[in-house]
């Protein structure tokens, strides 16, 4: 399962994944993260039957929390089909089908955020729980 920690100043400057692995014994895979002067963000990976543990901790150590529920979704009433998504996806999540509309392989995803940011029409989207 995969969740998004998002961590103030303060609390950036504490180790908090490194102490979260260290307090609950569970290996945690950083997907990807980014730490600038004001605050860091974190995508990790955890087992799924280990999520509520990790998810816990993260927050008694400061860390806020959200569960993404899935990979990139996909608002089909602001789609038109443009395909500029399509292009800037390093995992080849989408594609076009025969008709010219837009394919999504969610299971594909990686989370990176690059098609959200090229979407002129605002149809991407990740969905926390
Ligand atoms: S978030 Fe990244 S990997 Fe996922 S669909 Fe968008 S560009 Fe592709
Ligand atoms: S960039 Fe946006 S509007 Fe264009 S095909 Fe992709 S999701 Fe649809």
């Amino acid at each position: 399962m995969k969740l998004m920690i998002t961590f103030s100043k303060k609390e950036g400057r504490k180790p908090i994944i490194a102490q979260a692995v260290k307090d609950t014994g569970v290996l945690i895979n950083v997907e990807r993260a980014f730490i600038d002067s004001s605050e860091g963000e974190a995508l990790i990976d955890v087992p799924d039957d280990q999520c509520t543990l990790v998810r816990e901790r993260m927050k008694a150590l400061g860390a806020s929390v959200r569960v993404l529920e899935h990979g990139i979704t996909l608002d089909e009433d602001e789609c038109v089909d443009c395909g500029a998504c399509v292009s800037v996806c390093p995992r080849e999540v989408f594609s076009m089908d025969a008709g010219g509309k837009l394919v999504v392989d969610e299971e594909r995803c990686v989370i990176c955020g690059k098609c959200i940011k090229a979407c002129p029409h605002r149809a991407l989207s990740l969905k926390f729980e």
